[in-house]
């Protein structure tokens, strides 16, 4: 699998010259242009030994035209390596078969070269003319011009030679499915994290919160709800951080907070960016009395975070509003309240945590004046696992990419 995870790291490193979309195509073309141009070399030997030196000539064109392909696809000239790989390879197999025959086996290779034209190049008429022009010479070649061409070799050479073109071309054929599928699916996942994710801290973003919220909390068949809590998280005066020090090391604060964020929470626990300084956490199955004393420790490990600039010590400390899921209860009244108590938590001084403890109760002035909120901060025992009980963030995914609305 190493050349697939090469691709991967491929897939990453996108050239400058090479457009997103067609970077799959640009992708295929380097692994086509590379394998044919080490094939074409190695037959160049072969030809000379079995006395054939044309043949070996012919080869060295050919070595010379996939890795001018090859080059061309790396500057971006995607189009003119298909043209460059489509006529070496059309005219190398009718010149093949028109001096060894058609039992010599060179015309397989036009399968899998129409296939790979018809993907490859960027214009789509133009892809199936070239793809349809391999199997119609294949099909001249096969057919008529085997009549007319009689072996010119002995018996032996051209079975054995057919028999590994043969081979060769149906096993690179599968082997081309596979690499075009690896390179489809590496650039779908590249373009689902890139909707899901923030680009700067690399936390899930706010549609894909929405659409996590929407799976959670409701419209299930069974009328159930997976309980949760959720904490809203703001930094402390980070406007005065962006001032002093300037907004490239307010954009590491956050990316340092991120990071610890990730190291300190569950896997199971889906942690977002909100919003400029402004994180959004869900906690899938667990109760507030699971989650206070477990946000506590956040708190206490982003006091001691060592982030240091121009000999300064940037301390940085946040205040959180902290609330819990009640059945039948909508996504949207859940945030309002944590957005509520996060307020109050910067009203009452910054650097806390105030949770709505009483759950089905809901903070003015969203909701009925009579009522009853009791805001608290408290510490509680420890935390069970609930991975189990986690909705199918895959599914999540491709429903927040289907539905294509903003939560
Ligand atoms: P408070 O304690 O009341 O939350 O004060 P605050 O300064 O954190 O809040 P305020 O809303 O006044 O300012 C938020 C700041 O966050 C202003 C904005 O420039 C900054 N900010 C938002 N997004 C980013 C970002 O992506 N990078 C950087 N560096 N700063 C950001
Ligand atoms: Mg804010
Ligand atoms: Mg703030």
């Amino acid at each position: 699998m190493a050349p697939f995870s090469t691709l991967t790291q491929a897939a990453a490193q996108r050239p400058d010259n090479i457009r997103h979309r067609n970077l799959r195509k640009h992708l295929l073309t380097r692994w086509a242009s590379l394998m044919g141009a080490a094939v074409h070399f190695l037959f160049i030997p072969l030809f000379w030994v079995l006395d054939h030196s044309l043949l070996a000539l012919i080869n060295v064109i050919s070595v010379a035209m996939w890795l001018g392909a090859y080059l061309a696809n790396q500057h971006g000239e995607q189009d003119r390596a298909v043209y460059l790989i489509t006529t070496e390879a059309y005219c190398h197999a009718i010149i093949a078969t028109v001096i060894l025959g058609t039992s010599a086996g060179f015309h397989f290779y036009l399968l899998t070269l129409s296939c790979w034209a018809a993907v490859t190049h960027s214009v789509k008429w133009v892809a199936l003319v070239l793809g349809l022009m391999g199997m119609l010479v294949f099909l001249f070649l096969e057919f008529p011009l085997s009549q007319m061409f009689p072996l010119e070799s002995g018996p032996d050479f051209p079975l054995m030679l057919a028999t590994l073109n043969l081979s060769c071309a149906l096993f690179t054929m599968v082997g081309f499915a596979m690499l075009a599928r690896h390179v489809y699916e590496t650039q779908e996942e590249t373009l689902t994290s890139m909707a899901t994710r923030d680009a700067l801290t690399g936390l899930h973003n706010r549609r894909f919160a929405g659409e996590y919220l929407r799976q959670l909390s409701g419209d299930r068949q069974d009328g159930t709800n997976t309980p949760y809590s959720l904490a809203l998280i703001d930094i402390d005066h980070f406007k005065l951080i962006n001032d002093k020090h300037g907004h490239k090391i307010g954009d590491q604060c956050l990316i340092q907070i991120s990071d610890l964020l990730v190291r300190h929470f569950r896997r199971s626990d889906v942690l977002c960016r909100w919003g400029g300084e402004e994180f959004l956490l869900i906690f899938p199955g667990a109760d507030l009395n699971e989650i206070l004393p477990v946000l506590e420790g956040f708190q206490e490990r982003l006091r001691s975070l060592p982030i240091m600039h121009n000999g300064d010590v940037i301390s940085l400390t946040v205040s959180v509003g902290v609330t819990s899921h009640t059945p039948g209860m909508h996504y949207d009244l859940l945030i309002n309240r944590a957005d509520h108590l996060l307020y109050r938590a910067k009203a009452e001084g910054r650097d806390r945590i105030i949770s709505d403890q009483t759950g089905e109760q809901v903070p003015p002035p969203l909701y009925p004046t009579s009522a009853k909120r009791q805001a608290t901060t408290r510490t509680a025992p420890g935390r069970r696992s609930h991975a189990n009980q986690m909705p199918p963030v895959k599914a999540c995914l491709e429903a927040g990419l289907r539905s294509g609305a903003p939560p």
